[in-house]
């Protein structure tokens, strides 16, 4: 089959190449000069297999109203002239109860043991290097009183099959020692072995390459402009050149939208409405200045919501969720300030370690910004749509990197006319009849090796 994908981020380029894998003629079209350049672009870098849980819990809404006018608050949502962006937020209202987020953390837990699997299965028959450790994930606490409640999220995990363990203060120092100049404030953490990191943007991009050497198309530099459909399927994409300005129109015989906020707009083209928004998040990159004091544990700090990993000679901590519409901006007073909560952590937690100094000071912190292709469960929409030849793999979230080779994988099986192993719920795929475990590992032990 001839397969156009819209867009190269992590979850277009993994579809790009389990097509090929398939025997598929792909073509990958993105507007941007090479793969990973929008949001894939500089994230925090986790395999968060088991720390997954949505946004969206019993909690949320109380906390979202407190974070409403907190300039450092994890979740904030911006009221728009929008309807997309109310309705967006009805419907995550309609997900924070305990019944939705257990059902959610199912879904996400399944895709993400599958995804895992897929990744090991790329990185063992390609050797990408993409500054991965494979050392775990671990969530520091500050506050006894939200340690407490670690046990029970724990418990939730293991019951899906995924072996998050609560550990003690001195525990925690012992998997992660770079916590010890922090350890005057820490409570305790949980720790899962099974989970890793490593370098979004790096992976993506050689990946990419791996795609154009095997014969796929790569229109980089091509805007999307139209989706047209003819008969209740789509008889062509057009396409502009951004460098001749000249437009083409591809045809083929199955089109993937992988556009991540951009999806929306798309499919709405055709007629396809999805509920996807763009939830806003902040990330900075440290130049190490001790690389053997910094931490090589992936990590999460409870009380910022934010996440910590070692990427070669540098240190990435990003975080928050801003729900405002697709602004890109981070010179605004809210963007400076979101953005700089994230260095002055890194100072408190590991002082010294990495250089802090703004650039007025000659520091060379690396801002930067993405816009999360939010959906109101957290899980990713990935499958059919109603119309002919048009299939959707968009809506990661929060997790695009931690779901991006296996939401590609079962992609190129659900369009190859295959059933991803796996207990998900596939858009407009009907359920299989008989479930399959979700993890195969029992409760207790990690799902994967
Ligand atoms: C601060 C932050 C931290 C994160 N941390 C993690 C993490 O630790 N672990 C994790 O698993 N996930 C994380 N994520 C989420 C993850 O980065 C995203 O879910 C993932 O990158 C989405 O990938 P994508 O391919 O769907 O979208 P993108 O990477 O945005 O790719 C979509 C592509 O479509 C192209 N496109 C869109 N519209 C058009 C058009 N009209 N014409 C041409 N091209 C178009 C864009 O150029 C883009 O390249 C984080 C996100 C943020 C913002």
């Amino acid at each position: 089959m001839q397969v156009v994908v819209l867009g190269a981020g992590i979850i277009g380029v993994s579809t790009a190449w389990h097509l090929l894998q398939r025997g598929h003629e792909v073509t990958l079209v993105d507007r941007q000069a090479d793969a990973a350049l929008e949001t894939s672009f500089g994230n925090a870098a986790q395999i968060s297999v088991s720390y997954c849980e949505p946004w969206a819990n019993r909690e949320a809404p109380l906390k979202a109203l407190k974070w409403l006018f907190d300039p450092e608050g994890p979740l904030k949502f911006r009221p728009q002239l929008d309807p997309a962006q109310w309705l967006w937020g009805m419907q995550f209202l309609g997900q924070c109860n305990d019944a939705a987020f257990e059902r959610n953390v199912a879904q996400l837990v399944a895709l993400g043991s599958y995804s895992h699997a897929a990744l090991k299965d790329v990185v063992a028959s390609t050797g990408l290097q993409y500054n991965r450790l494979t050392k775990g994930i671990a969530h520091y606490y500050t506050s006894q009183k939200s340690f407490d409640e670690a046990g029970s999220a724990a418990e939730l995990m293991r019951r899906h099959g995924v072996n998050r363990k609560v550990v003690s203060k001195d525990e925690l120092l012992r998997i992660e020692p770079a916590l010890c100049g922090f350890a005057d404030h820490i409570v305790g953490g949980t720790y899962t072995e099974s989970d890793e990191s490593g370098d979004c943007l790096a992976f993506t991009q050689k990946l990419a390459q791996l795609c154009r050497d095997k014969g796929m198309q790569s229109l980089m530099g091509h805007d999307i402009l139209r989706i047209q459909s003819r008969g209740g399927e789509v008889d062509a994409v057009s396409v502009r050149d951004r460098a001749t300005g000249q437009t083409r129109e591809l045809k083929a015989d199955a089109f993937v939208v992988a556009a991540g906020s951009y999806s929306t707009a798309l499919l709405q083209q055709v007629g396809v409405r999805v509920p996807i928004y763009p939830g806003k998040g902040y990330s900075a990159t440290l130049k190490l200045l001790k690389p053997e004091a910094a931490s090589q544990v992936s990590l999460l700090d409870d009380q910022l919501k934010i996440a910590i990993s070692r990427l070669g000679d540098q240190l990435r901590v990003a975080g928050t969720i801003e729900l405002g519409g697709f602004d890109l901006s981070l010179d605004t007073p809210l963007a400076r300030t979101r953005a700089q909560m994230l260095v002055k952590r890194i100072e408190q937690v590991f002082p010294g370690v990495a250089d802090t100094r703004t650039p007025e000071e000659g520091g060379d912190p690396q801002f930067w910004c993405g816009l999360r292709p939010a959906t109101p469960t957290n899980i990713p929409l990935i499958g059919r749509t109603k119309v002919g030849k048009l299939w959707v793999n968009a809506g990661h979230g929060t997790l695009g990197w931690t779901h991006g080779a296996g939401s590609g994988k079962a992609m190129a099986e659900l369009i190859s006319g295959e059933v991803p192993a796996m207990n998900f719920g596939f858009y407009g795929v009907a359920p299989r009849s008989a479930p399959i475990p979700a993890a195969s590992a029992p409760a207790g032990l990690p799902s994967q090796a």
